[in-house]
């Protein structure tokens, strides 16, 4: 079955930009569900697509039905490729994609890492091309971060702050921010939601069996 680079789910268009990543999180199922998705195979065996290839298909996308929101979300984490993520957010934005609205909803599902792996602050640049920014941060506790999340090597050391400084700047620039954690994780929720309140972001908890930071919903089969 050919890679899925762009999907649904509910009233959502999901883009499966790359199947690298900047963590292996304790609860990621691509390799347990040999990276399917609901009958999806997101598995692009390196063959990341352009910012023109995303936006002609999910053109087609729209041709065979409309839209409400466009999802930066596969099986790997999107800001590994941020220059290609924002030339895609940017097409929607500027009407370079249309007949798909200019006033389209964008949000990015990530574990927060962007300016770990850029080695600068990514937030600014999201800014009037992302509506809303959901990060995978899972706890207020640096070690339980780390052993949820196990960051790779270049990427770990002082990642856990790295990613709080990327919400309190994309707070104050991005409309939506969210924090996620995971139902029943052996997290203090108490402590997370404070954490994500000192942050200025709003907390949320998903449920165990979904695939956490990438794919949208709980699995009904296995
Ligand atoms: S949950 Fe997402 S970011 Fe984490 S390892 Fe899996 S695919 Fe990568």
């Amino acid at each position: 079955m050919d890679a899925s680079i762009v999907y649904r789910y509910k009233r959502g268009l999901y883009i499966n930009l790359t199947n690298r990543c900047s963590t292996a999180c304790a609860f990621c199922v691509k390799n347990l569900w040999k990276m399917d998705y609901r009958g999806r195979n997101l598995d692009l065996a390196g063959a990341e697509p352009s910012p023109e290839q995303v936006i002609s298909l999910a053109k087609k996308e729209w041709a065979l039905a409309t839209f409400d929101e466009f999802v930066f979300c596969g099986y790997g984490e999107p800001t590994m490729r941020l220059p290609e993520l924002l030339d895609c957010a940017r097409a929607i934005k500027t009407g370079a994609a249309a007949p798909i609205p200019a006033s389209m909803r964008v949000r990015l599902n990530t574990n927060g890492l962007a300016d770990a792996v850029w080695g600068r602050a990514t937030a600014p640049g999201m800014k009037g091309l992302i509506d809303a920014v959901h990060v995978s941060l899972n706890t207020s506790d640096p070690a339980q971060w780390a052993a949820l999340m196990r960051p790779l090597k270049p990427w770990a050391a002082g990642g856990f702050e790295k990613v709080k400084g990327f919400i309190r700047a994309a707070v104050r620039i991005i409309p939506e921010v969210r924090v996620t954690a995971l139902e029943g994780g052996g997290v203090d929720t108490g402590a997370f939601k404070a954490l994500a309140g000192e942050l200025g972001a709003l907390p949320r908890f998903r449920r165990r069996l979904d695939s956490g930071v990438c794919a949208p919903a709980k699995r009904t089969a296995s």
